[in-house]
């Protein structure tokens, strides 16, 4: 291949500022791996993180614990579900030491494990990283931006959806993901759950003490379950499951779902079952799309993991749990990755040069969570005051129906606290605890959690309802469609 004198000259400029450059204007030091990272170029950068993890679910925590335990100042990014998937989860009995315990209490003991040691947590979620300088540039949903020498990435993943006709006409309104939030909605009325993983037997478990009748849909003819799960099915008497089965359509009278179309998936002869609620449990897919391609993934979108180690493709980044671990998926299993991911971090940063001396002198120039101001969403416990809230009002009026045992709508308070303080003058916020006041949820016809009514100022017309949980970021921008239209 001939190369002229021209282009040669452009070759080396641009493979020069991808190599060892450092951008003193932008205060960002661009590098090539493996880093040659110097250390007193630091100096010129603000806002910096030594270890970032970014998500809080049982493998967050735990690099958490480990790394804060190790005195290297550790920032924890909770993401738009603090404490992950296990804290939907009820029991869990193969955590070690316990005969039976919560998920949600698992996380809330880790969490304050690692607060213990030191670590720092901040309600945001990351919206890109700038793999191309170092320390790593991480651009927040709030748009704050922090630099990063580390990164453990913990995001864990999200349910899948069956993308059947109905099933996004009636999200909310009867399908769902979460039979831990909207279980009390389905008392003594039929229900199936899809799936035939351990999460359909846990949805399944959560369901039988409230609806009539809980029918598992299984597409094969056998459930993957762990032994020890199904086990707990057979003393309900109220749960069935249906081999050979899948769902075609969701279908409703436009307010809830009444029925699903349902396929023998052997015969292929189609048939209806009347239903209030569709459980999804079809499984998982992990959570990189944030990642934009900057980190090698599988064709499934899992984080690519060096051999038994936590590295991903770029040096200084590292993943843990189910964000990169397509074959376990156990909470156990993702904290023994946070740990070794953890581990793998302290020894990049001290191979690079990062130790006692080096943090105290850069004390001044780590990232600082901005403190909120405490501000107080008032609780509506009767309908006479909601209503003369709404009849008073000058702005729109937003209501956000939760209770404390929905795990997505206790995650989200700090979000609509946040955003009910930003927005206090355009937007009126209250809230809802419907199992303190089943009331008002009745009246306005709450069938999931959580959900936000939009009502018109001075107006009790519903103009709108949104039935699923929302970053702040998406709150945000929710409320702001309705405040410039008044
Ligand atoms: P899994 O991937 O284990 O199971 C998904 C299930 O959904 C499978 O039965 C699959 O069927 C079925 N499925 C997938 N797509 C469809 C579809 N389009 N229509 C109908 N059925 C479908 O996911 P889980 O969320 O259940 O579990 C994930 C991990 O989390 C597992 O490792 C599990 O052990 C763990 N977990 C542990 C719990 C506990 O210990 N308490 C609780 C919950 C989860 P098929 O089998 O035919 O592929």
């Amino acid at each position: 291949m001939k190369i002229n004198f021209l282009s040669g000259i452009a070759l080396f400029l641009l493979s020069a500022s991808f190599g060892w450059y450092v951008c003193h204007a932008s205060k960002e030091i661009r590098v090539q791996a493996p880093y040659s990272i110097k250390i007193d170029k630091l100096e010129t950068v603000t806002d910096i993180v030594p270890i970032l993890i970014i998500g809080s679910g049982p493998a967050g925590l735990m690099a958490a614990v480990y790394a804060a335990r190790a005195h290297i100042p550790t920032v924890v990014l909770e993401g738009d579900k603090p404490g992950g998937a296990l804290t939907q989860t009820s029991y869990i009995e193969n955590w070690p030491g316990y005969e039976r315990i919560l998920g949600s209490e698992v996380i809330d003991l880790t969490r304050k494990q690692a607060q213990r040691f030191g670590a720092l947590f901040v309600n945001d979620s990351v919206a890109k990283i700038d793999t191309s300088v170092w320390p790593f540039k991480v651009t927040m949903e709030s748009g704050t931006i922090l630099y990063a020498l580390s990164i453990i990435i913990t995001t864990g993943s999200s349910p899948h959806i069956l993308q059947i006709p109905g099933e996004q006409e009636y999200w909310g309104k009867g399908v769902t993901t979460c039979a831990i939030c909207d279980a009390p909605f389905h008392k003594d009325k039929d229900v199936v759950v899809i799936g035939g993983g351990d999460s359909a037997v846990e949805e399944a478990l959560q369901l039988a003490p409230y609806a009539k009748t809980v029918t598992i849909l299984v597409r094969k003819d056998a459930m993957r379950a762990a032994a020890a799960m199904q086990e707990h099915l057979k003393p309900l008497s109220n749960v069935a499951i249906m081999y050979n089965t899948e769902v075609r359509e969701v279908r409703g009278d436009g307010n809830e779902v009444t029925e699903v179309l349902l396929e023998n998936t052997n015969t292929k002869e189609t048939f209806t079952k009347m239903v209030s609620g569709v459980f999804l449990a079809i499984g998982h897919k992990p959570n990189t799309s944030f990642l934009h391609g900057n980190i090698a993934l599988d064709n499934e979108g899992y984080i690519k993991l060096h051999s038994r180690s936590q590295e991903t493709s770029l040096r200084g980044i590292f993943a843990a749990g189910d964000v990169a671990d397509k074959q376990y998926k156990q909470a156990s299993t993702a904290i023994g990755d946070g740990v070794k991911a953890a581990l793998e971090t302290v020894s990049f940063l001290q191979e690079h040069g990062i130790n006692g001396p080096i943090l105290t002198s850069l004390q001044k120039r780590l990232y600082v969570p901005r403190k909120r101001a405490k501000f107080d969403v008032e609780k509506i416990t009767s309908l006479e005051r909601l209503e003369s809230i709404i009849k008073a009002a000058t702005n729109p009026v937003f209501v956000d129906f939760y209770a404390p045992y929905c795990p997505s709508c206790m995650m989200m308070l700090p979000a609509v606290s946040a955003v009910a303080y930003d927005m206090q003058d355009k937007a009126t916020i209250v809230k809802v605890d419907v199992s303190e006041s089943p009331d008002i949820g009745q009246k306005y016809h709450i069938g999931s959690l959580p959900t936000f009514l939009v009502f018109k100022p001075g107006s009790l017309q519903e103009i709108a309802r949104y039935n699923d949980a929302m970053t702040q970021k998406e709150l945000h921008a929710y409320i702001e469609q309705f405040t410039q239209n008044v």
